[in-house]
């Protein structure tokens, strides 16, 4: 068998944190629960983490309000201090990098050379992009008419709520708070229950940094509760929140019963993967299965449905499942390793459920579909081919490591094949032809697509939905918008 199993290694890491950060300070949650948190590779207990709830929300965003007062130091402080901060950050994030991505493996299962490689440069790298913005963030003056002097003012939105997901952990956080914080505003973030590690270990290098009481607030906690109360807090002025497109429609619904907090929101996907006969078929293989497989198929833009052109389909297929076979799955803490565990039981198993449902509506089995090894929850690389775009697998995200192959013929008829569906987070198409490449681009409805490759990822460069797949844009200059509140301001000549 080519899927490699190795025996996963219970390596000790030194966990530092595992209380609730408030205003500056390590605090035990106000209920004095703990939750576990789990190593996915092995099912064994990494450690007690502080339980979050509404009370503890409430503190934090009393810490929150009163760092954003308009005579605190936060605020009193340069926007080139600000960046500074960032920046300092960003170094002492780089500092302790070894141990950032050996916890951020342990804790959510991906390999560690991946974490190490691809997760923290991207997070080092989005804090000092926006530490570069902090002092260019700048209104403009408008000639209106009459006698009357008039401009805008960038102000920082306030108090802002924010709740990250476990597939990136580190990466999640930085998208998070680099620019809300360059652009002057406190925080309320809550990090996902799955990892909350990494995240709980970049506070106390927020804490070193020199940030002000109160500014940065780090909750672990629960979803329903912690994660409720935040969008339902009446004294926190935007939620940002990434995760699935079901909890994005109960946060919108909290901020509209309550205080019509800002809402931005980044969703789930399906994001269709297209490749013409006249693509690179080696490039294309291999890009195909990158887009679905990389970080144990747990992006919300994997290319999740995989349409190939019928006069290259069989070859695609048995090319694609060659290497789904050669995928080595195992030890996270192993640099051979390119897939590890999904991050806990209900991933899994819900996992499994979708293949089950592949299998039942008919799709054709090429590999994989079981569990791998007996511990910890690894799911082999799995491959199916003629998939109809009305089966759960081509509908639903699987959120794993399941690729779903398509048939198509027709360019147009794909167009609307591709579009036909909830989301519209992410697309590719893969071809040599400039003409088909930018006509898929135009005419697919997803905020990003990739030209000849996937997953390519920038602090500078905007990412964000379409229709179900969210609202606002992170990243880039654009990211900045989602934190600012536009001022006129009018002045009598
Ligand atoms: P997934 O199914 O991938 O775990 P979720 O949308 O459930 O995605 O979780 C993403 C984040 O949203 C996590 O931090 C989680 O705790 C939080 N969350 C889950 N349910 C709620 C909720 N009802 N209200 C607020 N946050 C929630």
């Amino acid at each position: 068998m080519s899927t490699v199993l190795t025996e996963p290694t219970a390596t000790k890491v030194p966990i530092k944190q595992t209380k609730i950060l408030i205003d500056n300070k390590w605090v035990p949650s106000v209920s004095g629960k703990t939750f576990e948190t789990i190593n996915p590779a092995t099912g064994e207990v990494l450690a007690n983490v502080a339980e979050a709830d509404a009370a503890d929300v409430d503190l934090a965003v009393r810490a929150a309000r009163k760092a954003f007062h308009s005579k605190a130091p936060w605020r009193r402080m340069s926007a080139a201090e600000r960046g500074k901060l960032l920046n300092r950050l960003a170094d002492l994030i780089e500092q302790n990098i070894e141990e950032l991505a050996t916890l951020e493996s342990l804790d959510n299962g991906k390999p560690r050379h991946v974490a190490r490689a691809a997760d923290l440069p991207l997070v080092i790298a989005c804090y000092r992009y926006y530490a570069g913005w902090a002092d260019k963030i700048q209104g403009k003056t408008i000639p209106i008419s009459g006698d009357y002097f008039c401009y805008t003012r960038h102000e920082p939105v306030g108090v802002v709520g924010q709740i990250i997901p476990w597939n990136f952990p580190l990466l999640m956080q930085a998208w998070k708070l680099a620019p809300a914080l360059a652009c002057g505003n406190t925080v309320v973030l809550k990090v996902a229950e799955q990892t909350p590690l990494s995240a709980l270990r970049v506070g106390e290098l927020i804490l070193e940094a020199g940030f002000p009481e109160g500014v940065v607030n780090i909750l672990p906690g629960y979803g329903p509760t912690a994660g409720g109360a935040i969008a339902r807090n009446m004294d926190i002025d935007k939620v940002a929140f990434t995760g699935s497109t079901e909890v994005g429609h109960l946060i919108m619904k909290a901020a509209a019963e309550t205080n019509l907090k800002r809402v931005t929101l980044e969703l789930g996907g399906k994001s269709p993967n297209i490749i013409f006969a006249d693509a690179d078929m080696e490039q294309a293989v291999e890009g195909s299965h990158f887009a679905l497989f990389f970080n144990q198929g747990q992006c919300c833009c994997a290319g999740s449905r995989t349409f190939v052109e019928e006069k290259i389909y069989d070859e695609f297929v048995e090319r694609s499942t060659e290497r789904a076979k050669q995928r080595r799955v195992g030890d996270p803490l192993d640099k051979k390793t390119e897939q590890g565990p999904q991050v806990d039981s209900d991933q899994f198993n819900k996992v499994l459920s979708y293949v089950e449902a592949g299998k039942q509506d008919g799709a054709r089995l090429m590999c994989g579909g079981e569990r791998v090894g007996d511990r910890g929850y690894f799911v082999a690389p799995t491959v199916f081919a003629d998939v109809k775009d009305d089966m759960k697998i081509a509908q639903e995200e699987i959120f794993g490591p399941v690729m779903s192959i398509m048939k198509f013929k027709d360019v147009d008829d794909l167009v609307e094949r591709a579009n036909k569906t909830i989301y519209g987070l992410a697309a590719a198409v893969w071809t040599r032809d400039i003409g088909k490449a930018h006509h898929i681009a135009n005419n697919v409805r997803a905020g990003t697509v990739w030209i000849n490759c996937f997953d390519v990822f920038d602090a500078a460069a905007p990412f964000g939905g379409f229709k179900q797949s969210g609202i606002g844009r992170e990243l880039g200059e654009y990211g900045l918008q989602q934190y600012s509140e536009i001022k006129t301001v009018t002045v009598k000549l």
